[in-house]
């Protein structure tokens, strides 16, 4: 009895969750491109994004915000759903930013759309399940794109710094951050950042053991700026699981190349079992 209670308790990602989010990836690139941080279109594919999240069952909200960035004042929309038995209890957030790079033609398959359906498939997987250990909260950010050519203060980062408001807005207790970015990538080599929580990082090594893929993270000693700087800026306990080798040479980063025949189901399915896993693990 005791046993099948635990194993009911365990969140599972599936070959037809995978499937689905592969499904949706396409359809999110064919829709929503370009989708460039703080443009209209931007905003479009936040409407997208929403009607498909809130199609699971999601009670999804949604947070509009204007902020000045070197190029002007720019409007960006972030999602939020949230998964929570005790909300006063600990909280893990997963994040996907799902804009894409201003002025690349990058259709963002990979870098956006990939990690952005994830999440919608995350979001079918959670629907029923909840823990008594904490609650789960899934972040869709807009503006992690920066509109030059390289990061800047007050450029880049916007969802996730406007994400970092809103959690210490609710008092949330969040015991981690999980950034999710470039995750469909068909030759998958997922490698966590050295600027990140090093507890974590060690999850999610052992995550990774636990689903039969004990290559399938590593550690790199590169230092990368994505969303989950903002959360490591705030004090949280943040990673960044990304697979910064997209094409020989990270050749196909912000390029018309970065397509949906670069993604594949299969690469979807270990992304969302390694997320589970670490999930069930810190939960
Ligand atoms: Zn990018």
């Amino acid at each position: 009895m005791m046993i099948s209670v635990l194993l009911a308790a365990a969140l599972a990602f599936t070959p037809e969750d995978a499937a689905f989010a592969h499904k949706t990836a396409a359809a999110f690139v064919s829709e929503c491109t370009p989708r460039d941080a703080g443009t209209i279109r931007g905003g479009i594919a936040a409407n997208w994004l929403l009607d498909r999240a809130s199609m699971t069952g999601a009670n999804v909200r949604r947070d509009i915000f204007m902020v000045p960035t070197p190029s002007g004042e720019r409007r960006f929309v972030n999602l939020y759903a949230e998964y929570a038995s005790n909300p006063s209890s600990r909280w893990v957030v997963v994040v996907s930013h799902y804009d894409t790079k201003p002025g690349t033609k990058c259709p963002g398959a990979n870098d956006g759309a990939s990690t952005s359906a994830l999440l919608i498939s995350l979001a079918n997987a959670l629907g029923e399940w909840r823990t008594p250990k904490g609650n789960v909260m899934l972040v869709w950010t807009d503006g992690e794109e920066c509109q030059g050519e390289h990061y800047s203060e007050g450029d880049g980062l916007q969802g996730s710094r406007r994400a970092v408001e809103y959690l210490r807005e609710k008092e949330r207790q969040v015991q981690a951050v999980i950034c999710i970015d470039m995750l469909g990538d068909k030759d998958l080599h997922i490698s966590i950042p050295e600027n990140g929580t090093q507890s974590l990082a060690k999850i999610a090594r052992h995550a990774a053991r636990r689903i039969g893929y004990p290559d399938l993270v590593t550690l790199s000693t590169d230092r990368v700026k994505d969303d989950h700087v903002a959360f490591l800026a705030a004090g949280y306990h943040a990673i960044d699981l990304i697979d910064f080798e997209f094409g020989p040479g990270n050749a196909w980063w912000h390029t018309p190349e970065d397509t949906m025949d670069k993604v594949s189901e299969a690469s979807l399915l270990k992304s969302g079992r390694l997320i589970c896993e670490m999930l069930n693990i810190l939960l």
